[in-house]
């Protein structure tokens, strides 16, 4: 099916996201189930998985003869009636929402990826980064192999199709042995949904049961949406092969020490999702409790900023028992096509966001809590916001250890030169925000959460200590993405 683009009016810009934050990557989302009506069922778990990308949508349906595919830009609800909906007929369907992290935005690069090859017609939904995607590109461009879009998920549908001389399940094998860095897949053939999981388990993935179907989503929160029930996480390594004879499992590799992304639970999840074992509210709700137990600082309020920072602030306030209050109202209206402010009315692009309660603040000194500090620029006009409203002292709490490396395995943390810890002390950066205390949740303390599976996570964004090597460009600019 033609994918029919839908990009905001030429007046607008994508700035309802905050540029002050990491981007969110992808979300997928697939299910299985005869009877199911799986295009509406993955259009709702699509919706639970907004926040992970916004900028297109796409879902493909097969019916055990054939894959019907529509996608393109916007929001879910931009790309989807329910016209479109019905027409994506069958009882299989995967789903995926994007944020570019790799390839520039725009409809050639969404996702699913569908093509036909020598065994049939297969669809892809990745989320992550391959680290080792240039190497590859340019071993398959030199071979014969033509891409169409900038994205390295094209990389593993071309490695796909260049196994095609051994079964799907067999070629997967195959491309897990190619393919480094973070990769939770969903495909859809014919007759069957397959998931896959990278060694590392850098991003999450779940599989829930739906009546006598099988869902699979990025985050649990989507299975909740669906009214299905968790069955656990797909493990590291693991393929799931999900047809009518059931779920089978099966590993190419053998287990490598476990990676999960520590900021889904800092920032990129919902609250209300589930993985690996950690609920995420409890741990950010925890990383405000430790955040107190090392910043013990005397304030007279405690106030997030929403609402990033809104479960730590709770677990500050609890754990000092300082008052909790909600001292900056968010505008939840604003979304990606919001108009860029000119250079007069910049500063209004914040102030149209949080508007801070002046009858609470004034006169106060106020500990604030968010999750983390890339650039800093937002953080600065949200200060100044707040002493213009008579705050007296401004203390500003995080609830991750600086950012000082870019992450290469599917979040958009900007570039090394761009990451202010990565250049300027704390003490540096406090002056730069108008902050009277800067305090970052140290490294250990976030681990400490963890107990006995601190090891189990990437940290590399705040120690360097990449699990995944990453290879660059041989010839600089001739295969590198966007
Ligand atoms: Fe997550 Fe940071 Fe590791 Fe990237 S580098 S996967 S953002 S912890």
């Amino acid at each position: 099916m033609k994918a029919k683009a839908v990009s905001p009016p030429e007046e607008t810009a994508v700035t309802g996201l905050d540029p002050d934050k990491p981007r969110e990557e992808c979300g997928v989302f697939g299910v299985y189930g005869r009877g199911l009506d799986v295009a509406r069922i993955t259009y709702y778990g699509l919706y639970a998985l907004q926040h992970r990308g916004q900028e297109s949508a796409g879902i493909a349906t097969s019916d055990g003869k054939q894959v019907l595919l529509h996608k393109g830009m916007g929001l879910v609800p931009e790309v989807f009636g329910r016209e479109k909906i019905d027409r994506l007929a069958g009882h299989i369907a995967i789903g995926h929402v994007r944020y570019s992290t790799t390839g520039s935005s725009q409809t050639i690069n969404a996702q699913p990826l569908v093509f036909r090859y020598a065994r049939g017609t297969i669809g892809l939904a990745h989320n992550g980064n391959i680290t080792n995607v240039w190497d590859l590109r340019s071993q398959l461009a030199s071979t014969g192999s033509v891409f169409q879009s900038t994205t390295d998920s094209e990389v593993i549908v071309n490695l796909i199709a260049r196994y095609s001389q051994n079964t799907l399940e067999e070629a997967l094998a195959k491309c897990m042995i190619d393919v480094k860095g973070a990769y939770s897949l969903l495909i859809i053939t014919e007759d069957s949904l397959i998931a896959v999981r990278d060694p590392y388990g850098f991003r999450p993935l779940s599989l829930g049961r739906l009546g006598d179907g099988y869902v699979v989503a990025s985050e649990s929160c989507a299975l909740d949406a669906v009214g299905a029930k968790k069955m656990r996480d797909v493990e590291p390594g693991e393929t799931l092969i999900i047809d009518q004879e059931g779920v089978r499992s099966m590993r190419a590799l053998s287990p490598r020490r476990k990676a999960h992304c520590i900021f889904e639970y800092i920032y990129f999840a919902r609250p209300d999702s589930e993985m690996d074992g950690f609920q995420v509210n409890r741990v950010r709700r925890e990383m405000g409790r430790q955040l107190a137990r090392e910043y013990p600082v005397d304030v007279d309020l405690v106030i997030p900023v929403p609402d990033s920072g809104t479960t730590a602030a709770r677990g500050y306030a609890e754990e000092s028992g300082i008052p909790f209050e909600e001292g900056l109202m968010k505008n939840r209206y604003i979304g990606r096509t919001f108009i860029q402010p000119s250079q007069d009315t910049r500063d209004m692009g914040v102030k149209l966001k949080l508007n801070p309660m002046r009858y609470l603040l004034e006169g106060k000194r106020v500990l604030m809590v968010d999750d983390s500090l890339v650039r800093g620029t937002t953080s600065s006009k949200i200060v100044r916001m707040l002493k213009d409203a008579g705050v007296k002292e401004v203390y500003l709490c995080l609830s991750s250890p600086p950012v000082i490396k870019s992450c290469y395995y599917g979040i958009d943390t900007s570039n090394e030169d761009e990451l202010v810890a990565a250049h300027m002390p704390v003490s540096q950066i406090q002056s730069m925000i108008g902050v009277d205390g800067l305090y970052y949740l140290s490294l250990d303390g976030l681990l400490g959460i963890f107990g006995q599976y601190r090891d189990n996570f990437c940290t590399a964004c705040f120690d360097g200590k990449y699990p995944v090597e990453i290879t660059k460009p041989k010839e600089a600019g001739k295969y590198a993405l966007e």
